[in-house]
């Protein structure tokens, strides 16, 4: 079975006093294969960050049916619901990071919460700023990083619980180009030894054709196009 899988999906907003509902997502079906890296790429408003909440359960479907690793969502009872959103991570624009949390702390947060063992937590921890390339920012706070770094970190506490499924929001957006390519370079080599799966969702059309297998195009709530990277997107 596919990692995702949404069929005849549908969200819609209720509308605001005085406005019309917003038809968020209109019939998108999508299949993400364990292992790919998959490119959501789309305008401001095409309904990408929409279609990611539904994928990790953080907005529930006005139809159709979303399943992660065969399960359907909408049928998961809260302590289900819980597991699968731990079998996926999440990295943002901005980063997201508790400023009032070391780099330590902010990879422990998702370990604490999970009520991890604190054996288990120290190793996973140290662990996964060996992966990262922060094993000597362990302790500094979040605040004397750069982009680079702190996305870094971010990462990091994506990958914190295991998951296999890896959400990228704009995640190189507020970063220059060199840090950028740093920051990508290391999502391949959490796709490459994790065997983590991917989904990026960006406006930028170079990190989609260095990083992506697959391209999705989203316009108005719908996939207009999707395909191998090669075949959907022009040569620059
Ligand atoms: P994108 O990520 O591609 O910019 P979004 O998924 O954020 O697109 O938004 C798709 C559409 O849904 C937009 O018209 C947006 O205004 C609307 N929308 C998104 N979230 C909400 C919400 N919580 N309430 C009402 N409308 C929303
Ligand atoms: P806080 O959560 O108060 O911001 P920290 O971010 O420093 O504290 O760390 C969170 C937890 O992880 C604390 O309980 C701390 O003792 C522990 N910790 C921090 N760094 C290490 C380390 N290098 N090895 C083992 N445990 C650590």
């Amino acid at each position: 079975v596919p990692l995702v899988e949404l069929r005849d999906v549908h969200k819609t907003f209720p509308a605001a006093r005085g406005g019309t509902p917003v038809e968020a997502i209109r019939g998108v079906d999508l299949s993400v294969e364990a292992g790919e890296i998959v490119g959501i790429v789309g305008y401001s408003g095409a309904g990408k960050s929409t279609l990611v909440r539904l994928i990790n359960a953080l907005e529930s479907t006005t139809s159709g049916s979303v399943r992660i690793g065969g399960r359907e969502i909408a049928d998961l009872k809260e302590r289900d619901l819980r597991e699968v959103r731990l079998g996926i991570g999440m990295i943002f624009q901005q980063f997201n990071l508790f400023r009032s949390r070391t780099v330590w702390g902010n990879i422990a947060y998702p370990l604490e919460v999970a009520g991890v063992a604190r054996a288990e937590q120290n190793q996973r921890i140290s662990d996964l700023l060996h992966f990262v390339g922060l094993a000597d920012k362990a302790h500094s706070h979040v605040d004397e990083l750069s982009g680079g770094q702190k996305q870094r970190v971010g990462i990091a506490r994506a990958l914190a619980t295991e998951p296999s499924l890896l959400l990228a929001d704009e995640s190189t957006s507020a970063l220059d180009p060199e840090t950028t390519q740093e920051v990508l370079s290391l999502l391949r080599r959490v796709n490459r030894e994790l065997g983590i799966t991917i989904v990026v969702i960006t406006h930028e059309m170079d990190v989609v054709r260095s990083l992506a297998h697959r391209v999705v195009v989203m316009e108005a709530g719908r996939i207009v196009e999707q395909g191998p990277v090669v075949q959907v997107l022009s040569d620059p």
